[in-house]
């Protein structure tokens, strides 16, 4: 059950034509009650708490014929509900509980330090990205089914991996180097821009997409992420944002990964990827998230599971399978019919091998897909910790 804030968020996030969360417009009248909570502070200063210091992926044991696949979730944005939406640590509700996640037979889900365009206004800072980490090991030491990713080795069922991610890197303009510590953190992958247009990249959605893509700042950012075992997220980037990222990524040798963004083939719209895009996330080595917010997937009524199938057969046929996976976008805008909550996966499951694909393709698109881009970000992290170049 969610509250009835989280609803009016997500009804005047469709009323601007927002998408995933608010725009400034319909949160700069979120009553002060919205703020969150002191315990949830308190609480993340006594956990003291990192994320992680490296992020191994784990392998699971091969699906079995009765559970649903373990899946691996790239975009889930229960942080944001704790930080900003007043939502207890223990995420009592909302599209992502506990419950719902052993329901579903999840094995991992990245939390995103979603840092709003909107705060101060319009001018968030790194400060902000740090009290949203601290927001994420909030909820993993609320949650003691949640592991932290150097927990080693495999998820055990009904255990949960949390990976960190950053949405919205905007602030991270003034001081590039900052990034570092967020990464040795365990933040894994890197969104440089979110709905407006930042100091780093044009936005999928800002007014400046058409002229220019990534800024001075935001290439030398990128290459910084890259280096240090970051990975780039270019879901909320603009065309010619990806289009000056790829360079970059080729030169590190690594995958270019869009966490929540579905095929605009399928469906036109400006977070949605073109056909060419899909084919270079393919060559990286790359993988693409399937979003499960009814206006990415469908510009027309009330979209089902069959309506994102048809996302997943389309990137399968431009990309290939081993370059779709998942990325729900739970709780941080309205899920599609069918797929209403995280224990709902099995559907998805259910109806992609009804659509053709085997066990073995569900698997990839469920979690190995993920794993194998993590896995490039634990190589370069380790390599980095190691004995450094030349290793
Ligand atoms: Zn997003």
């Amino acid at each position: 059950m969610r509250g009835a804030l989280i609803t009016a968020a997500l009804v005047a996030a469709q009323l601007f034509g927002c998408g995933e969360k608010p725009s400034p417009a319909a949160t700069s009248s979120m009553p002060a009650s919205a703020q969150p909570p002191a315990a949830t502070q308190a609480s993340a200063a006594a956990s003291g708490a990192a994320v992680a210091t490296s992020a191994p992926a784990a392998a699971e044991s091969p699906p079995s014929a009765t559970d649903p696949p373990r899946a691996i979730d790239m975009h889930v944005d229960t942080p944001w509900q704790v930080k900003f939406k007043g939502r207890p640590a223990t995420v009592p509700e909302g599209h992502a509980t506990m419950g719902a996640l052993k329901k579903g037979n999840y094995a991992g889900i990245v939390y995103p330090i979603y840092i709003p365009d909107y705060l101060h206004d319009s001018n968030p800072t790194i400060q902000d990205a740090d009290e949203i980490f601290d927001t994420i090991d909030a909820i993993v030491a609320a949650n003691t089914d949640i592991l932290h990713p150097h927990a080693k080795g495999p998820t055990p069922k009904g255990k949960v991996t949390a990976y960190a991610a950053i949405e919205g890197a905007g602030c991270f303009a003034k001081d590039i180097t900052q990034i570092d510590r967020f990464i040795d953190r365990g933040v894994v992958f890197v969104g440089p821009v979110h709905w407006h247009d930042s100091a780093l990249s044009t936005s999928a959605t800002g007014q400046d997409k058409k002229k220019r893509g990534l800024t001075d700042a935001g290439k030398k950012f990128a290459a910084r992420v890259y280096e240090r075992g970051g990975i780039v997220d270019v879901s909320h980037m603009s065309d010619r944002g990806f289009e000056d990222l790829v360079p970059i990524a080729e030169k590190y040798g690594a995958p270019i990964v869009a966490t929540h963004s579905n095929a605009r083939k399928v469906t036109k719209h400006a977070r949605n990827l073109s056909d060419e895009q899909l084919e270079i996330i393919a060559k990286t080595g790359g993988v693409v998230g399937l979003n499960f917010y009814g206006k990415f997937v469908s510009s027309k009524g009330d979209p089902d599971i069959d309506d994102l199938v048809k996302h997943a057969k389309h990137i399968i046929k431009v990309a290939g399978i081993d370059h779709v996976g998942i990325g729900s976008d739970y709780d941080g805008g309205d899920p599609i019919k069918g797929l209403e909550d995280a224990s709902k996966i099995g559907a998805l499951a259910k109806a992609l091998r009804e659509a053709g694909l085997s066990a073995e393709d569900v698997h990839k698109l469920f979690s190995e897909n993920v794993k194998r881009v993590v896995r490039w970000s634990d190589d370069k992290r380790a390599a980095l910790s190691s004995d450094g170049p030349g290793r």
